[in-house]
């Protein structure tokens, strides 16, 4: 399908008209949807980018944080806003389809009216309009693409792989695919890939003679401009992820060989330079105030929707950062007005993808239903009901969380249970039924495993600080990107401001305070030590399944979160009303 403008404008419009809950008559849903896509063209240099997507191919509820700290020199700047202030400081509209993309404000009645977001058949359609009154645009996957579903576990990736090519990506940059191990990866970069998609790194280095495993960038013409995107895969992947899916090869920032690459890439020729990065957002701010000659980093990871580049001054000049958000629910376009060999000025526009407002792209709907279809039974099977919101996203506990603790601690009979801070995941509202499949959008990695240890207290307290100060620690370069590990059973109190080992205190279970040499039994999952994969923990969806097939409704969850200091003013949290 390919369209111009005026004709998708009126696929829109039929769209909304089928869609929209709210809107009473067809003439304004017409107007709303054509407004809220059109976006005249712009410059002569185009990027479109989304990230994070995190396997999901259809459309789906996904809930912003209402916790995302900014500690120190980070409070109160972006990406740690939320609610009112992130609107506030984007000039966005309380009670809009923008206010609701952006924010967890009213959530469930907001998304019960405007409906799911996301979904490639109907990102697909998006990038086709913007990529017809733009020619030689490129698309740039920011990775966290094959790892996040039901099906991508199933077939190793392959349905995101398919769904990528189909797509369209022209340059992707990893951090979990490498979850599928090395062996896969270049399986895929060398066979479904080659002369279609350039996968680009240029921190990921042979860890024997320190060479470059994938091509550093990738070099294209845009309308007769020399253009370079430069990859930069998640830095942590083998810290943050099993060591063993990748122990030939090291990562890191590697911040001298990016400079270095960006003087090879002007060198050659290229009048406008993007990185392609998966450093988590605090870090690509940090990076575009040190490295000099970028025009843009277009980043990923820590999953924020920022609607305005943060201009960042460096002594070459001013590099833009933007960060297109998570689960595919975001498309961001990037034009830039290149004259007499330079950058000159830019648009930026970051669209949440409103799903029952962009007609589903009819050839990748094809391939989704073909991928899907296999295993669409098991996907739809219904475990149970949930009473109440489930998410995951905010930085110490989401319900979905909370709800996968409460599981391992009963399942597992333990008194303490963790599970990891991870970004992705969709929502459920009130109401809906758990299928297996949103239980996979959960739980769905290659490290499943479910582990019960007998720990001390002093064991306890030394993981909560080390996960603290990789989220908190106030260089970005020391922050890993996940949030805070989610604890079930235990309470305690946390200073994100404290220096590391001094943050978490008071800790207690029962009410009762924890004993550095008193042992516990605490369960968790996603070990990422290989003794942890080599004892074989039952996988975390079959305890989790259990769990729920016993509740059979599972009611509005309580979340147990710890007491947090000195965040009283701080824009980055607004405590909710239990
Ligand atoms: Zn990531």
């Amino acid at each position: 399908m390919s369209l111009n403008r005026r004709e998708f404008l009126q696929a829109l419009a039929i769209a909304s008209a089928g869609g929209m809950s709210l809107q009473s008559n067809f003439a304004n849903a017409q107007t709303t949807a054509q407004k809220f896509y059109d976006l005249p063209k712009f410059g002569n240099v185009h990027f479109l980018h989304f990230t994070d997507c995190h396997a999901q191919l259809l459309p789906i509820y996904f809930r912003e944080p209402n916790v995302n700290l900014g500690i120190g020199a980070q409070e109160g700047k972006t990406p740690h806003l939320v609610g009112e202030y992130f609107l506030k400081a984007n000039g966005i509209k309380p009670g809009t389809r923008d206010a609701h993309a952006f924010t967890y404000l009213d959530y469930v009645a907001a998304a019960q009216n405007y409906g799911k977001v996301g979904g490639f058949a109907h990102m697909a359609t998006l990038i086709k309009q913007i990529k017809a009154s733009r020619p030689g645009a490129l698309l740039l996957d920011g990775g966290d693409t094959w790892q996040g579903s039901g099906t991508s576990l199933w077939t190793n990736g392959q349905d995101m792989v398919d769904a990528a090519l189909l797509l369209g990506v022209d340059v992707m940059t990893p951090h979990w695919e490498m979850t599928l191990g090395e062996k896969r990866v270049m399986e895929i970069v060398n066979g479904d890939f080659k002369g279609k998609v350039s996968f680009v790194a240029q921190n990921i280095k042979t860890a024997d003679f320190g060479d470059s495993v994938f091509n550093p960038y990738v070099m294209k013409v845009q309308n007769g401009i020399q253009v370079a995107v430069i990859g930069q895969a998640f830095p942590y992947t083998p810290i943050a992820n099993p060591r063993y899916f990748t122990p030939d090869w090291t990562f890191g920032i590697q911040e001298e060989n990016l400079q270095k690459t960006i003087n090879e890439v002007k060198a050659k020729g290229a009048k406008v330079v993007v990185l392609l990065s998966h450093n988590g957002m605090d870090v690509d701010l940090k990076m575009a105030s040190r490295v000099t000659g970028l025009d843009a980093i277009m980043g990923g990871h820590t999953h924020d929707g920022v609607p305005i580049p943060v201009k960042v001054k460096n002594s070459g000049g001013v590099t833009l950062v933007t960060n297109a958000g998570s689960n595919t629910k975001f498309l961001g376009v990037l034009d830039f007005d290149v004259k007499g060999g330079k950058a000159v000025d830019f648009r930026y526009k970051l669209f949440p993808i409103f799903s029952n407002m962009i007609p589903a792209d009819p050839a990748m709907n094809k391939l989704i239903q073909k991928i899907r279809a296999p295993y669409e039974a098991k996907l739809n099977e219904k475990l149970a009901t949930t009473e109440g919101l489930l998410y995951r996203r905010g930085n110490f506990n989401g319900s979905f969380d909370q709800l996968i603790l409460d599981a391992l601690m009963a399942q597992k009979n333990a008194e303490i249970a963790f599970s990891p801070g991870f970004r992705w995941g969709t929502s459920l509202l009130p109401g809906q039924a758990i299928t297996r499949e949103n239980l996979l959008d959960q739980t769905a990695i290659t490290y499943p495993y479910t582990t019960v240890t007998n720990m001390n207290g002093e064991m306890i307290k030394t993981i909560l600080e080390d996960v603290a100060d990789n989220l908190f620690n106030p260089d970005p370069y020391y922050q890993q990107g996940g949030d805070m590990v989610r604890v079930g059973g235990l309470q305690y109190t946390i200073d994100p401001a404290e220096t590391a080992g001094k943050r978490i205190t008071d800790m207690r279970l029962n009410g009762k305070a924890i004993e550095p040499n008193k042992t516990y039994k605490v369960a968790g999952w996603a070990p990422v030590s290989e003794e942890a994969k080599n004892a074989g923990g039952e996988a975390i969806w079959d305890v989790i399944e259990r769990h729920l097939r016993d509740v059979k409704v599972v009611k509005a969850v309580q979340l147990n979160e710890p007491i947090i200091k000195g965040v009283k003013n701080n824009p980055g949290m607004v405590a909710l009303k239990s």
